[in-house]
This record gives structure tokens, sequence and C-alpha cells, in this order.
């Protein structure tokens, strides 16, 4: 899954840039608001951590301007701590949860799992489909209970079509959410990642539906 995280502190930027790759997804980082806002409306992110004190257009314009645009990815704002009057006005311009600086990295990485499971209509943090279970907290997948080793991008393709089990994914999207922006766009790139997934977890796990994409195989 893909996540934006926009924040103009470089030291916490690298920092949450690399805590949030470590737990299995794909990052791109923004230093300020317009550059922020731009890409939150033009790609397509999972989630989007976003710091509200920015250089140029503040937080709270650029979480505005995408709900205003139909923008509807999770976004969990960062604010001053003591600010209750930032954190309602960032609840209220549409923001999905926040939390207060300085923060740890395990609270914001929980707030994120939880943020797409929700989103993913999913409430429980063992995300299961058939005899296949992937628990978004360990970063491990089983199949029937034993263990299987994914590689990272095998468990991200893994983790992307168990949040989006109820569609057909296309396959640009597949590609974009496995590698980020400069990642391979190969077609053949994700169709091969889709053979080793069936080789491990069972070749009726992903279904490839000619000219769509793909969905989780039934039931
Ligand atoms: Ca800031």
């Amino acid at each position: 899954m893909r996540i934006l995280c926009v924040e103009d502190d470089p030291k916490i930027r690298a920092a949450l840039a690399s805590a949030i790759e470590a737990a299995g997804y794909v990052v791109d980082t923004s230093p300020d608001g317009e550059d922020a806002w731009f890409r939150g409306d033009t790609e397509n992110y999972a989630a989007v951590i976003l710091d509200l004190g920015l250089p140029g257009m503040d937080g709270l314009s650029v979480l505005k301007r995408w709900r205003e645009n139909g923008r509807t990815f999770p976004v969990i704002i960062l604010t001053a701590r003591g600010s209750w009057r930032e954190r309602v006005e960032g609840m209220d311009a549409g923001a999905d949860d926040y939390l207060p600086k300085p923060f740890e990295m395990e609270e914001l990485l929980a707030r994120l799992r939880a943020a797409l499971r929700r989103t993913a209509g999913i409430a429980n943090p063992v995300v299961t489909h058939g005899g296949v279970a992937l628990d978004t907290r360990q970063m491990r997948v089983t199949r029937n209970g034993a263990a299987v080793a994914l590689s990272p991008q095998e468990y991200r393709l893994v983790a992307y079509m168990l949040h989006n089990s109820d569609r057909v994914v296309p396959q640009h999207e597949l590609a974009e959410h496995l590698q980020g922006e400069y990642g391979d766009r190969e077609s053949n790139a994700v169709e091969v990642l889709v053979g080793r997934v069936r080789k491990k977890l069972g070749a009726d796990f992903i279904e490839t539906r000619r000219g769509f994409g793909y969905a989780l195989g039934g039931p």
C-alpha cells in the first residue's frame, strides 16, 4: 500500500519514511503544502500522514482542498501538542485521526494500520481470506496456519489485495502500490509477482480478470 508522508522537518520526514517503509508500505514524501496537495490530488494513495504546520500552504488548507475535490483516502494529521483547537479543526476538515507531536513511531504505525483497516471495512488486525491470514502488526502471512515466507513485494501485494477484497484491482493501481512512483510499471512485473504469490498461497488465491485486473479468488 502506498502512503504519502507530508512533513517539512527533514529529520522527522526521514524517520517517518524509514519506519513506514520498514512496516511493509511504499512511501512517497513531500516537504511542503503545495507539493503535497498536488501529489494527493493526482496520485493514488492508500493513506496520508499530514503535518499541519507546513511552509506555503498549511496542512489544514491542503486537507480541505483534497476533500473538496473528492479525495477520500484516510488522513492522519500531526498536530502541536496541547493545541486542541488544531485537532478539532483538522478532524472537522476531514482528518480521520490525529497524533500530537512528539509521538512514538509505534503509535503512528498502529494508527496507520487502523486507518487502513477502517477504510477497508475490516475490524480485526488479522485479515483473512480462505485459509490465508495476514497479521498487519507482525507483517506475517500464514496459510492454513503455517507461516509463509514472502519477499517485501509479495507481502505488499498480499496486503493490498486483502485490503481491497471487494473489488477488481486494475493492474496499474497495483503497480503503484507495490513499487511507488519510481517503480517498474511494466505490466509483466506485476504478472510475475502474482505468479510467485500463487505458488506460495495457492493458485486460486488471486484471479486474473483479463482486461480488468486482479481480484481475490472466491470464496
Ligand atoms: Ca511542521
